[in-house]
């Protein structure tokens, strides 16, 4: 970096464009509207009425390393998240804040099936949350901000309704959503128990990625990409598990690895997400910074940002930091990002020339 670079703090984080692929709408709320939905629907059960207290409660509770309080913590945001109007809210929120912490292009996933408990229909639960974003996208513009949505719809991994999720993935292509995905519990859950739903989606030409080699290992990576047909992996960390680092500092990756690295496999890593459950001991000793090193396809991205009480810019703070990264590399990691996301070629070339690279254009060496 040269001293007449701009330096790196969060508010000059903020400015430059981001591109986020990996987020969760019920991850992302903000701690007032939970307590206002909870209010207004008669949901109760949060374990705090004061808003600091909630939101520092949503953080300690998926820091605890108890699954079951980390589950709880997603109980209470769904639980507030069942009609239309909350879920238009919490979706032109997330777009709010998206767009003031400087995100360009933003994918953000949900699963329908968990917002249907007080009699909404799928198709109910997706147009409510495309009318969401299409606000939040006004509301942005209106502040000067810009910033493009596109929607991942989840299958849960636990329930049977892969194959009904994919085919409204389908139907919902041309009005916002731009790919699916399956979440859940990895262990014990394999991805090829739903091979028929992706299956339906190659055989549409539609775009998904699968949330594997989070907790799970190399086996769940391999399916993922070589069974299911995944186009990107969610987390996908676990592939160090695949690399060899000797004695000597020389590195040597295994066919899966290789095979990742070769095709450009992104990978949409959430360090603090990552952090938090587990996947890795700690910021500096998250795996991202070697498969960095090695030029994987890196991505960054916030996966939950009211539980790891984090955001992009807060992202990319914490990997600067700690892996002393400049404005190069956050560059390199938005292109990365912008390259693999599921919307139209022309669109992500237009965005990488008109608004990524000129955002960068003050920061990072000619
Ligand atoms: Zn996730």
């Amino acid at each position: 970096m040269t001293s007449e670079t701009p330096s790196m703090t969060l508010e000059s984080l903020r400015t430059v464009p981001k591109v986020l692929l990996h987020d969760h709408l019920d991850g992302g709320l903000r701690p007032r509207t939970v307590l206002e939905l909870a209010e207004a629907h008669g949901y109760s059960g949060l374990p705090s009425s004061e808003v600091d207290e909630l939101g520092k409660w949503f953080r300690e509770a998926a820091d605890s390393g108890s699954l079951e309080s980390y589950l709880e913590t997603f109980a209470h945001t769904c639980g507030v998240m069942q009609t239309e109007d909350a879920l238009v809210r919490v979706a032109a929120e997330a777009v709010e804040d998206l767009a003031a912490d400087g995100v360009v292009y933003a994918e953000v996933r949900y699963a329908p099936e968990l917002f249907v408990e007080r009699g909404l229909s799928l198709e109910a639960v997706v147009e409510a949350v495309q009318a969401g974003f299409a606000e939040g996208e006004r509301r942005a513009a209106k502040r000067g901000k810009f910033i493009r949505m596109g929607t991942l719809l989840c299958a849960m991994r636990q329930h049977a309704r892969a194959l009904e999720i994919a085919e409204l993935a389908v139907r919902y292509r041309d009005g916002g959503v731009v790919g699916f995905d399956i979440a859940g519990p990895e262990a014990g859950f394999p991805p090829t128990r739903n091979l028929d739903a992706f299956e339906y989606l190659r055989t549409n030409n539609a775009h998904f990625t699968i949330h594997a080699g989070e907790a799970f290992g190399l086996a769940s990576i391999w399916e993922a990409i070589q069974h299911c047909g995944a186009e990107r992996l969610g987390h996908g960390v676990r592939i160090v598990d695949d690399i060899e680092t000797g004695p000597d500092g020389t590195v040597r990756l295994g066919r899966l690895a290789a095979y990742v690295r070769d095709r450009r496999i992104p990978l949409e890593i959430c360090p603090s997400s990552n952090v938090q459950t587990g996947a890795a001991a700690s910021i500096a000793e998250h795996p991202i910074g070697l498969l960095a090193r090695l030029h994987f396809r890196v991505t960054v991205n916030t996966d939950n940002r009211l539980m790891s009480g984090c955001s992009m810019s807060s992202e990319f703070a914490a990997l600067a930091e700690t892996f002393g990264y400049g404005w190069d590399d956050l560059q390199w990691f938005t292109i990365n990002a912008m390259k693999s996301a599921f919307l139209d070629f022309d669109q992500r070339l237009d965005l990488i020339n008109n608004v990524i690279k000129p955002g960068y254009a003050p920061f990072v060496s000619a």
